[in-house]
């Protein structure tokens, strides 16, 4: 039996004379190497077979674990269904990345990547002039801040439109007479699209949006007689306070198949979409639990308040609510270093703040070469976004 293996092994062993793949005789003896080779085989085979096994059941119980996550209904984005659309955009997006002017790195900014393809050639801003704004101008834009210290004025001219009238299919209305701000209302539209898209769900509906003054007396005022003026400002903002005049807000729930009607944080997948991709349509959680002490709201994890991308992903990015932001901002005025930002979408902007003059008008510094937008923040001043990437 050893001599047959010794046999048939020799020839590959030796080599034949002339043959390029002639090596030197093997010093040892061809049994040994016949040995090690009828044990290293199955060996390996083994090794492999069972790292396979392992690596399937990892596989196995990640896929478990994710789907026990989700809703029935929602796939994680491994498993997207084929006719899922344009979820390449929503998904692969780059983090917003932060930074000032000056090259130096500041405590409150953070630096990431943003991916070279998406970013777009940034043009500078080569001189400046002056527009004249009204002091009523300070109570409109993206930016106002609505809250208990500050009141929101109402425009002379209501600003809202139909959502039911203007809405696409992807979700839901509590009431066909919901109205909002145009411009809110089509980055709602593009958000629900995209999460219908990547969730296969369009049971998302939007509870409340824009509220009259009207409307928020009789609803506090009902609080008031039936609990108490205590309890009412504990949960209902003071009439003229609410974020809900703007039209630039929204309260989102689910309303399942049941009948049931759902908080948006009540069925595990939903909140964490809205929160991780609000950003990209140009909204904010706008109470976060942890700012309580900063917003005096304590719990409304279903508000989004429309801000524009730029500053949404800024604020999401700094872990800001729009108090927090607004102060960030006025560090940054017209005569010093100006925020430099690049939204996900790889378009850069240049932000600063002006403070509003005392008396009258004030004279707002705005590029003379490149597109920008006022914003009032509802208190002391301005802010100014210039886009550095059209
Ligand atoms: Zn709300």
């Amino acid at each position: 039996m050893n001599d047959n293996r010794n046999r048939r092994i020799e020839p590959t062993g030796q080599g034949r004379p002339g043959s390029s793949q002639s090596r030197p005789p093997d010093s040892r003896p061809p049994i040994r190497r016949a040995r090690r080779r009828s044990f290293v085989g199955p060996t390996i085979a083994a090794l492999v077979m069972t790292v396979l096994v392992i690596v399937a059941v990892v596989v196995l119980v990640m896929l478990i674990t994710e789907r026990a996550k989700l809703p029935s209904g929602i796939d994680s984005e491994t498993d997207l269904s084929p006719e899922s659309i344009d979820t390449s955009e929503v998904t692969s997006l780059p983090e917003t990345s932060v930074e000032t002017e000056v090259q130096t790195e500041t405590s409150v900014v953070t630096e990431q990547e943003t991916d070279p393809d998406t970013e777009t050639p940034a043009a500078s801003i080569t001189g400046y002039k002056t527009v004249s704004l009204e002091k009523q101008e300070l109570h409109k834009g993206d930016l106002i801040l609505i809250n208990y210290q500050y009141e929101y004025v109402f425009p002379e001219k209501k600003n809202t439109v139909n959502i039911y009238a203007n809405k696409n299919s992807s979700y839901l209305l509590s009431s066909s007479q919901l109205e909002l701000e145009p411009r809110t209302l089509d980055a709602l539209n593009a958000m629900m699209l995209a999460f219908h898209s990547e969730s296969g769900s369009g049971d998302v509906i939007v509870k409340n949006a824009y509220r009259s003054l009207e409307e928020q007396k009789s609803l506090y005022d009902a609080r008031v007689s039936a609990y108490g003026e205590e309890n009412a400002n504990k949960y209902l903002a003071q009439p003229g306070h609410s974020e809900h005049h703007t039209g630039m807000c929204f309260d989102l729930g689910i309303y399942k198949e049941d009948g049931k009607l759902y908080e948006l944080d009540g069925v595990a997948g939903y909140a964490d979409w809205f929160k991780d991709n609000c950003g990209k349509y140009g909204f904010v959680l706008r109470f976060p639990e942890n700012k309580a002490a900063i917003t005096g709201i304590t719990s409304d994890r279903w508000h989004f308040r429309y801000v524009g991308q730029v500053h949404a992903e800024t604020m999401n990015e700094l872990g800001l609510c729009l108090e927090e932001y607004i102060d960030e901002l006025r560090k940054y005025p017209y005569s010093g270093d100006h925020l430099l930002v690049t939204t996900s979408s790889g378009k850069k902007y240049e932000i600063y703040y002006q403070y509003a003059s005392d008396a009258g008008k004030t004279e707002v510094y705005v590029p003379e070469n490149l597109p920008y937008t006022i914003s009032g923040d509802n208190a002391l001043g301005f802010i100014v976004t210039v886009s550095l990437s059209e």
